[in-house]
């Protein structure tokens, strides 16, 4: 039985599958069978960006699918060097023609990359795209405070997401507070800890209790925090586990004990304003 994602309301009015499919570090070929893999299971919502390298293996599986193109929300992002309003028009259209669709429903700044001073006149370029319609929403990624107040601040347009990691380790309380503030919905990447979060004491605890997977209770926290989650699996029986998360629920026990995980050092990827990249 198919299981419907809840909606997330972006501050564009467009909605937003609360849980997707990431594909990083998928390669192309392999692209394909997964991202079918995933739709078939359920999933409405795919998570790719151009330096990830399977734009054309994630259209060809959307392709395959054979859904009318408004019943999968994708998401692609505009790579660092890429920036600057030429390139990032150009990209746009090369991630476009690779996926074979007309628009994608997300385009993100991938990463601030402040030592290029360029994302401000990157997201004035995606504040145009949106305009010509090859691009429903925008949004950013890894973006710190200084970055999202200086877009907001400079254009009026204020992001619909920012895709930062965010797992029960490193909660990101501080940023959650600038989104609030803004109304920008907070989407999560390495959402398990790129699978280091799976053997904690912690979570394993609450995840016998509920008879689930570690994995299914990281989801679930994700969602019941109202977050947009995309976790990465390539294995058919996770991709599957991942999206079988929306018939429990986590009590408040288990919300102080995963709140209490959070640490100042638990970031695992690239710190923005340090990222050499
Ligand atoms: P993740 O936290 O989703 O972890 C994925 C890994 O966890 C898998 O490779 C696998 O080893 C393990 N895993 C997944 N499901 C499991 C299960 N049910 N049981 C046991 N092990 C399981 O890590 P991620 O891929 O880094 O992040 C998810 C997505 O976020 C990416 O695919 C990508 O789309 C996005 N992302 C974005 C950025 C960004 O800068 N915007 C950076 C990293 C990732």
């Amino acid at each position: 039985m198919s299981q419907s994602t809840p909606l997330i309301t972006l501050n564009d009015k467009n909605q937003i599958p609360q849980l997707g499919y990431g594909v990083w570090q998928v390669p192309d070929i392999e692209a394909e069978k997964v991202v079918q893999e995933a739709l078939k299971v359920g999933y409405t919502h795919v998570d790719t960006a151009a330096i990830y390298q399977n734009e054309i293996g994630t259209g060809k599986a959307l392709k395959a699918a054979g859904k009318p193109r408004k019943e999968t929300f994708i998401t692609t992002k505009l790579w660092n060097e890429d920036q600057g309003r030429d390139k990032a028009l150009k990209a746009l259209d090369t991630s476009l023609s690779k996926l074979g669709v007309e628009y994608v429903d997300l385009y993100l700044i991938h990463w601030p990359s402040p030592q290029r001073g360029l994302y401000l006149e990157s997201w004035k370029t995606l504040v145009e795209m949106k305009k010509s319609g090859k691009v429903k929403s925008i949004g950013v990624s890894n973006f710190m405070p200084e970055h999202l107040e200086r877009i907001i601040g400079e254009t009026g347009e204020t992001p619909v997401i920012n895709q930062i990691e965010l797992h029960p380790r490193f909660q990101q309380k501080e940023l959650r507070a600038i989104h609030e503030k803004h109304g920008i919905v907070t989407e999560c990447w390495s959402p398990l800890g790129q699978g280091q979060l799976l053997a904690d004491p912690v979570i394993a605890a609450i995840a016998k209790k509920h008879g689930k997977s570690a994995a299914q209770v990281i989801i679930r926290w994700h969602l019941d925090n109202k977050f947009v989650v995309i976790p990465k699996s390539v294995t058919p029986s996770r991709i599957k586990e991942n999206f079988d998360v929306f018939g429990f629920s986590l009590d408040k026990e288990d919300m102080q004990k995963l709140a209490a995980l959070d640490s100042k050092e638990g970031r695992i990827g690239p710190n923005p304003l340090t990222a050499a990249f």
